[in-house]
């Protein structure tokens, strides 16, 4: 079967930097499934669907049309929602928070369980989120669960965020970030927590260059 590299963990843990060198180094395709409940939220809150209303989000979910498209010049993959160019719409707190709300609707999962399981494709899948090594890709080949403190998660947040000129204070995004996990951790379904044999690695004071390269020692051995 095509392999697949789980890689889970709270926002801000590295996941997304991770995941994208690792697919890179690996010339493997990847799933940024966070993308895809920020894509859902997104269209939901601009449809001014009230994202209280299980029904109508889960039908958004199922309607929203997503597609990732890569640049030519290796930037930053775009996010095509309805169309739309959302990539960074989709980056914004106010966005995380409606896809952690989103998120914790089963049949939201449900609709977009089998678009994510489509990503699976030789010559191998990095799959980056909440419950990829849990619920979506429970057969992967490699799993691992990366996380970092609150502090230092919200750190490097607050300086992705500033370098896309967004206006942000850190202690906000503390807040936030700390809201969001406790969300995340304690909903019903696909609570986020490591894989059964997962690898776990906290990444607090760890350069990415040697997180990626305990990644890839993984995947070789
Ligand atoms: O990883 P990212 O911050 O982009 O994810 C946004 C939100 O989407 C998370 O807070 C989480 O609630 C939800 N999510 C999820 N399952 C995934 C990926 C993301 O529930 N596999």
């Amino acid at each position: 079967p095509v392999p697949v590299l789980a890689i889970d963990g709270p926002s801000g843990s590295g996941k997304g930097t991770i995941s994208r060198a690792v697919a890179d180094a690996l010339g493997w395709h990847l799933l940024d499934s966070g993308a895809l409940y920020r894509a859902v939220g997104y269209a939901a809150s601009m449809a001014g669907i009230d994202l209280s209303d299980s029904a109508a989000v889960t039908r958004c979910a199922e309607t929203t049309k997503i597609t990732f498209r890569d640049l030519k010049d290796g930037g930053e993959t775009r996010v095509i929602v309805n169309g739309h160019d959302a990539t960074d719409e989709i980056r914004t707190e106010t966005c995380g928070a409606a896809a952690s709300a989103i998120a914790a609707i089963p049949a939201v999962r449900t609709a977009l369980f089998d678009k994510q399981r489509s990503f699976r494709k030789a010559p191998g899948l990095v799959a980056d989120g909440r419950d990829m090594g849990t619920v979506v890709f429970t057969d992967a080949t490699y799993k691992i669960f990366l996380t970092a403190s609150a502090d230092e998660r919200a750190r490097r947040r607050y300086k992705q965020l500033k370098e896309k000129g967004l206006a942000v204070t850190l202690s906000s995004l503390l807040r936030e970030i700390e809201a969001r996990d406790e969300r995340d951790a304690t909903r019903k379904v696909a609570p986020l927590r490591p894989a059964a044999g997962a690898l776990i690695i906290d990444t607090t004071g760890i350069p990415v260059a040697e997180v990626i390269a305990r990644v890839l020692t993984v995947v070789h051995t």
